[in-house]
């Protein structure tokens, strides 16, 4: 408790808890709507085993699912339907943009192919390559964790904001400059 007898210590020792507990028990929605989708299920694999992370409970509801991992080629029909499946997830939430066509339309520059999901949705990660390799996707998720770890996820900042306090991300620099 601090000295003016609030309990914002604990709320904050509170909050570190719960975003470590987040961090470690991702639950992916898989995106997959092409080529990237089989990279996808490579990093799911023994081999590589996503199930150290704590990112293996794959779901195929947004209503299950805290990790939306879209992998491949988004078309604009399909730009409304992914907005939904965003949509239906509850918050916190987070967006992995798998691959050079989910972050910029790759090599699909026409006026069909969505030029980038973070037209359409927020993303918290971007993982290059066409497709990625799977070392670079567990780089991607672990940067994600540690994002979330401080806060500084999309999803945390939106919910910070309407409750109107800093992420701690924001609170330690803050201290720091100070
Ligand atoms: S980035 Fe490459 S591998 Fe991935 S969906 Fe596009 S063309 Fe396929």
């Amino acid at each position: 408790m601090s000295k003016d007898g609030s309990a914002g210590f604990f709320t904050t020792r509170l909050e570190d808890l719960v975003s470590w507990g987040r961090k470690n028990s991702m639950w992916p929605l898989p995106y997959g709507t092409s080529c990237c989708g089989i990279e996808m299920m490579a990093t799911l694999c023994s081999d590589y085993d996503m199930a150290r992370f704590g990112a293996e409970a794959v779901r195929f509801s947004p209503r299950q699912a805290d990790l939306l991992i879209v992998a491949g080629i988004i078309n604009l029909k399909m730009a409304p339907v992914l907005r939904t499946v965003y949509d239906q997830m509850s918050d916190p939430k987070w967006v992995m943009s798998f691959g050079a066509c989910a972050s910029s339309g790759g090599i699909f520059n026409v006026y069909s192919v969505l030029q980038g999901i973070d037209t359409m949705i927020p993303v918290d990660v971007y993982i290059p390559g066409c497709p990625p390799a799977p070392e670079g996707v567990i780089h991607g998720l672990m940067r994600l964790q540690e994002k979330i770890a401080q806060g500084d996820t999309h999803s945390q900042r939106r919910i910070a904001a309407s409750r109107g306090i800093q992420p701690a991300s924001v609170q330690s620099t803050a201290a720091g400059s100070a």
